[in-house]
């Protein structure tokens, strides 16, 4: 696929062949992100970093990324603070800041915002999260980590059983792994939720027809043979009130004591975060966070090597990144890992 100057919008636009093309170059990035050295191939370059609902690790990795290859970030955060609240819309505020910008990542609370916002935008637009909709970079960050995770343990994604659990209605990390999963061969779902929160009709259509087998259940048994276990948040903000989310937080747990009550010894325990850790919700407890098989935070640090991979791609520099390379002159324990 030709990367230069396109959109990333949806999962949908991509083949295993342009996704292995992204996860070469994130391979690539690894030295820059360990602070074993630096590059300055974007260097002058512009990222619009528009962050229209709540955000930490999305946003910060896609600015951290733009820095690591020497670019410069320019941001906004809330609708409140933007002129959105004002009524302008998402075309106006998208032909004025992508003339400030030479890429834009943006994150917005309505489903198909992001794409309606790229037909204003004369700079390649980013989807960091649509609503209930898609986040696709997050997609491709969990099947990177899935990928590595699994070639540890002398497995491919190719045929792997796979445990999603929690909010699989309204959380949009699970639709967009799910669809990207489906270009991949006899894969398992075993697809956990409350029965309201079930996987949309949608993304089900999307993995019955590729041949997947799926099953979907209000139970965690039966998963006992699962490569993956990828846990979710209720996600709060898209039901019409925090009392009714209340009715399913805490419904699907996972601790120390039921991982190894209903999991395989090596499976890999996935996240998208933030995890909500009250005591009421804490779906993913403290008490897992030694466990060698918690790949949480390997998942949000493979984030930023994605996320570089995805501005060389669209910016066209991805075979220059070496070329500008140069010397991390400060202490890093980084360099270590
Ligand atoms: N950070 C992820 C997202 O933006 C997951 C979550 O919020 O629960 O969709």
């Amino acid at each position: 696929m030709n990367f230069t100057g396109a959109n990333i919008l949806s999962v949908e636009q991509f083949h295993r062949d342009s996704i292995e093309q992204i996860f070469e170059v994130a391979d690539r990035m690894l030295p820059y992100a360990r602070r074993q050295k630096r590059t300055r191939v974007l260097d002058g370059a512009i990222l619009g970093n528009l962050f229209f609902e709540p955000s930490t690790r999305t946003r910060v990795s896609f600015g951290t990324a733009f820095n690591l290859l020497g670019g410069e970030v320019r941001e906004t955060t809330g609708m409140e603070s933007s002129a959105l609240a004002k009524g302008e819309s998402l075309y106006d505020t998208a032909r004025v800041l992508s003339s400030y910008s030479d890429v834009i990542a943006m994150r917005h609370p309505k489903s198909g915002s992001v794409a309606e916002f790229a037909q204003g935008s004369r700079v390649p637009v980013i989807n960091g999260g649509d609503g209930a909709n898609e986040h696709p970079t997050q997609a491709l960050l969990d099947l990177y980590t899935i990928k590595k995770e699994l070639a540890y343990h002398g497995h491919s994604v190719d045929g792997m059983h796979i445990c999603m659990m929690g909010d699989l209605k309204f959380g949009r990390t699970v639709h967009s792994l799910s669809r990207l999963l489906a270009l991949y061969d006899n894969i398992r779902f075993t697809l956990i939720s409350p029965r309201e929160l079930m996987m949309p009709d949608s993304v089900l259509a999307v993995i019955e027809k590729a041949g997947h087998e799926v099953t979907v259940t209000d139970q965690v048994s039966g998963s006992s043979d699962a490569d993956i276990v990828y846990q979710t948040r209720i996600q709060q903000e898209r039901f019409t009130s925090p009392a009714e989310a209340d009715q399913y937080r805490g419904k699907f747990r996972l601790n120390s004591e039921i991982y190894t009550r209903h999991y395989k010894p090596n499976t890999v325990i996935m996240h998208p975060l933030p995890r909500d850790s009250r005591a009421e919700a804490n779906e993913l407890d403290n008490d897992l966070n030694q466990h060698p098989n918690l790949a949480i935070f390997r998942q949000a640090d493979n984030g930023v090597l994605i996320r570089m991979a995805l501005f060389a791609l669209t910016l066209g520099v991805a075979d220059q990144v070496e070329k500008y390379e140069c010397e991390v002159n400060w202490y890093s324990d980084k360099r270590n890992v």
